[in-house]
Formats: C-alpha cells, structure tokens, sequence
C-alpha cells in the first residue's frame, strides 16, 4: 500500500498515475475536502465560489491539459485584472491603456515602448523584486502599482524577495489586458472539486479526508508521498521554514448581478485586502446575485504560499538534504518542494514523481 499525504494537486495526480499502473493506493488529507487550494463548492447562496481564492487554469504545455482532460471538460476563461490607484481603475498588468489612462497621454505601441525605454531605471543585475519593476517600467508606476501590494502581500519590501516573484507580471507596451497569455486557458467545466472527483474515483484509491499524516505514520506503507509543508514533516528540526498566509472574506451581494467589471481588482494602495474577486465571471454562472471574496494576507495560519528569499531557500536546502537521504519518502508540490508553483506546473511535478517512482 502507497500513502499520498494530501488530495491537492500533487496528491490527486500521483495517486491516479499509481492507481492506473496497478498500485494500492490510499490518500489522506486533514482537511476535510479534496482538490487542496484548488477545492470550489456552491455556497450557502448558490454560487460557486473558490474557497482558498480565485484558482485559474493556464498552461502552454499540452500534455498537461491532456491528462487532465481525462477527468473535465472545460470552459475557456481569460483572466482579466484591474488595479486601482488613486480611486481610478486601470488595466493591470500595465500596458499601453494603463500608460496612456494614468498621465493623459495617446500613445500607440511604438510611443509606449519609447515611453517604457524613457522611465525605467536600468539595472546590471536584476536579483530583486524591486530590481525586476525599477528595470522595466520605473519608479513612478513601481510606487503606484507593485511596492505598496507586494508589502501587503509578503509583508516584505520588493527589494527582500527573489525577481521571480514580480517578474510573474509581465509589462506590455501593446493594449493586451489579460492576465495570461498562455496558449490554453480554461476553468474546469463544473468546477475543480468535481475534477478531482472524477480523478480520485478509482477501485485501488481509497480517500479519507479530515485525517493527519501524524494520526496514520506509525503504519507500514510500500512508499509515501507528502505533499504538505516539509518543515512540518520533519518537526520544524531547524526551525520553521516561513510560508505566507491569508485570511479569505467571502460575501453575497443578493440582487447584484455584476459587483465589479472584470474577474479580479487589485487594491496596491488602500485596504488591509489585496485584491477582490467575483466568482461568476471565473465560472460563467448565472445568478441573481453575485459571490466575491477578499484576501488579506496573515504570517500566521494555512500555509498557502512559500516566501521566496535566499535565506529561506537555505533553509529549505537542509530540510531537502534530508529527504534526499529518505528513499521511501517522496517530497511534491507547492508546500513540500518549497516552490511557488502555479497548478499546472505542480500537475508537471507530479507526473515526473509518479513516473520516476514507476521507472
Ligand atoms: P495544496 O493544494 O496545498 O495541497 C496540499 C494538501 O496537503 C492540502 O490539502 C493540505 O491540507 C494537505 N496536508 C498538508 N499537511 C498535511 C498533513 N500533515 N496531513 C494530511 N494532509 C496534509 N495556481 C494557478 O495555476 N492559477 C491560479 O489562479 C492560482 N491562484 C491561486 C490563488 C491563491 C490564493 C493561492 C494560495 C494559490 C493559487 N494558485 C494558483 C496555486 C495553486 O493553489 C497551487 O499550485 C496548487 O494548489 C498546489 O497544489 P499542491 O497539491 O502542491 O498543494
Ligand atoms: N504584484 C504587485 N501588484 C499587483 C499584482 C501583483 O505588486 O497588482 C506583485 C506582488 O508582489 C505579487 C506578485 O506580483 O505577490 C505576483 O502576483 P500574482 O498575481 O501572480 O500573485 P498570486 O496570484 O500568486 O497571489
């Protein structure tokens, strides 16, 4: 019998791939659902809502949305943001329109570059977060878009975390306003719970959820897979590996059929909340009234996100060495591998587990 500590991402793929090539499988999860972060449920008022915040699908990578395809259709969804600075909204992340909104100006593609080129502060290296935005689009807009947001976020300034984390947000000097541009994106049909349903329904997976991995470890397993904090696995032995967490506000608005123009708006600059998000524009659904939710970023509480800094990188390394050392043991996904992966590359991550494992 092979364990699999958490039914996220990491945790539904492994177990179906082992499931598939004739493995006993049994997965646990202490929350009391499945489909980790990505877990969607119709609320008290009929909206089918993101409990862990807005989860979108996209991917260049073919051979993911293959193997997924297997447990939902899907309903094509661009992402579209809007932040807003000083009480008016712009199209986020910033291109030409944002460029053009923000100081009165009319520039076309070729003007907005020549702008671009004209307000960054070039840097030799870029190492930071702050050096990522100063470098491309200059302090004026770095202030009024990135610096007061990743504060909330991470409570860090731009300058303590690794470039990866801005360089998520491209700039554009042409009006492209989605979030994304990956070649698929989608939102799974009816919904990524059921996804995982599907995924997880299998005569050798046996699912039991609102379990710990301290409550089963004593038993004998073939193989474990762990996909929770990997601190957490090993006692915080050098001490707590840092993850970021938030606190989700839902709320209905009965009798409101659309609460904001796009799918989320982003709040750099006022509210103890990043950004808001409203359902129904993720999911197509129709409603009479609408489901949003905020997302105020906490230290304390559900691990959702790793902090990307060189020393907590460090940090991560000795807890790695020692699950190197730990042949019957494999670390996957977001929490374990310490890595802030989006869920198709967490999907990726755990295909080459399972299929290492498998030979
Ligand atoms: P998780 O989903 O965290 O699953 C790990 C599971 O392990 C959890 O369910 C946990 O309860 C369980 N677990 C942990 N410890 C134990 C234990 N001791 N015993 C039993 N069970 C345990 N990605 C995108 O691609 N697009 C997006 O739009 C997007 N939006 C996001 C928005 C937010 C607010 C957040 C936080 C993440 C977002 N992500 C997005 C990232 C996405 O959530 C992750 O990539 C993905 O869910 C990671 O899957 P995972 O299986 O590695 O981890
Ligand atoms: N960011 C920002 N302003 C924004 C949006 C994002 O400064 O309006 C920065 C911030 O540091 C954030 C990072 O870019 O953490 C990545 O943003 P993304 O939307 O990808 O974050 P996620 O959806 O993973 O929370």
């Amino acid at each position: 019998m092979i364990l699999v500590v958490g039914a996220g991402f990491s945790g539904g793929v492994i177990a179906r791939e082992l499931a598939d090539a004739g493995n006993q499988v049994h997965v646990i999860d202490r929350r009391p659902h499945v489909a980790g972060n990505a877990f969607d449920e119709i609320d008290s008022h009929g909206v089918l809502v993101h409990r862990y915040g807005p989860h979108i699908f996209h991917t260049n990578a073919d051979r993911i949305v293959q193997w997924l395809s297997r447990f939902t259709e899907w309903r094509p969804y661009e992402h579209r943001v809007r932040s807003v600075v000083d009480g008016r909204m712009y199209p986020f992340p910033i291109n030409r329109d944002t460029i053009n909104l923000l100081y009165g100006l009319d520039l076309d593609e070729a003007g907005a570059e020549a702008f671009l080129e004209r307000v960054r502060e070039p840097r030799d290296s870029v190492r930071t977060s702050e050096d990522v935005v100063l470098n491309s689009v200059g302090r004026d807009l770095y202030e009024k878009f990135f610096l007061n947001y990743t504060r909330k976020q991470w409570g860090l300034d731009p300058s303590e975390l690794k470039a990866g984390v801005a360089a998520r947000i491209p700039v554009r000097a042409n009006s492209d306003d989605r979030y994304f541009t990956d070649v698929f994106q989608a939102m799974p049909m009816h919904g990524y719970t059921r996804m995982f349903e599907n995924m997880l329904d299998h005569p050798h997976i046996r699912v039991e959820v609102g379990v710990d991995f301290a409550e089963v470890k004593h038993e004998r397993f073939s193989h474990v897979f762990y996909t929770g904090p990997i601190d957490a696995y090993y006692d915080h032995c050098f001490g707590p590996l840092p993850y970021r967490s938030l606190r989700f506000e839902h709320e209905h608005l009965p009798h409101v059929t659309q609460y904001q123009p796009v799918g989320t708006v982003n709040f750099p600059n006022d509210h103890a909340y990043t950004r808001i998000t409203e359902f129904k524009h993720l999911t197509g659904q129709e409603h009479p009234g609408t489901s949003i939710v905020r997302e105020y970023p906490q230290a304390d509480g559900e691990p959702y996100y790793p902090i990307p800094r060189a020393e907590n990188e460090a940090l991560f390394k000795r807890y790695e060495a020692l699950a190197q050392a730990e042949p019957d043991v494999t670390f996957v996904g977001r929490l374990a591998q310490y890595r802030y992966y989006n869920m198709d590359q967490v999907v990726g991550a755990a295909l080459a587990a399972a299929r290492r494992f498998l030979g």
